[in-house]
């Protein structure tokens, strides 16, 4: 990593980023993201990646801008599709919500409590993300012209986060109180409890999300990085 960046992370976070690097012998990058933020986005300058079986890029909204909890969240999502073996969850078809939505809101249950194990950690940005969820996009969901199984897998993925990435605070019973009122929360406890049992698998994560949102086993991919060889592999999840 560029060293103007590299010199913004404290000691934890570059030992994970130095073991990144050197396993794979590849550095990771840091550019501008070309694609502009969401005009109702929480967070207008936060971060994302972009990785491959050849490059992993951390994208960065302005010049220099490089939030270190953010930062490691990205490493974080790295290490687990390079060092880990873990691997992407892509559809066959359109679906919404969207295939990245759902691979980062499974991906995110196990990176964001891994996030505490590091000096750099904000806990305050998940509960702050998950009130604008249920103080804003929720009611806006449920007063939109939304189809009904878009709200029900929003309400299971919401509720799953909610309790996972923000499990110490208020904005829980609020999202408690909420579905229970919508009548979703029976399901998305269903839905909670097994993906419990499912986790850190992403594999087994992915059947239990397909199973619940109605999403065909045999239109889902698994997408494998081998960053040390340069290969990318795919397998089937109806295949596992
Ligand atoms: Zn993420």
């Amino acid at each position: 990593m560029e060293s103007r960046y590299r010199s913004k992370l404290t000691r934890d976070v570059r030992a994970l980023l130095d073991r990144i690097e050197f396993e794979t012998q590849h550095e990771v990058g840091v550019e501008l993201n070309p694609d502009p933020s969401a005009p109702d986005s929480f967070n207008p300058e936060h971060l994302a990646v972009r990785v491959n079986e050849h490059s992993a890029t951390i994208l960065i909204r302005s010049d220099g801008v490089f939030p270190e909890s953010g930062a490691l969240h990205e490493l974080l999502h790295i290490e687990r599709f390079w060092l880990q073996g873990t691997p992407q969850l892509e559809l066959d078809s359109p679906w919404t919500p969207g295939q990245s939505e759902i691979a980062n809101a499974l991906e995110h249950l196990v990176i964001v409590p891994r996030q505490r194990y590091y000096s750099c950690d904000d806990p305050s940005y998940w509960v702050d993300q998950m009130r604008n969820i249920w103080t804003s996009r929720w009611p806006a969901l449920l007063t939109g012209r939304v189809d009904q199984d878009t709200i029900r897998i929003r309400a299971m993925l919401g509720w799953t986060t909610t309790v996972h990435l923000a499990p110490a605070s208020d904005i829980v019973k609020t999202a408690r109180d909420a579905l229970r009122q919508s009548g979703h929360l029976t399901e998305a406890e269903r839905f909670r409890e097994a993906i419990v049992t499912a986790l850190p698998r992403t594999e087994r994560m992915a059947a239990v999300a397909c199973d619940f949102f109605g999403i065909p086993l045999a239109t889902c991919r698994l997408a494998y990085l081998n960053a040390i060889a340069g290969v990318r592999t795919e397998k089937r999840l109806s295949d596992l």
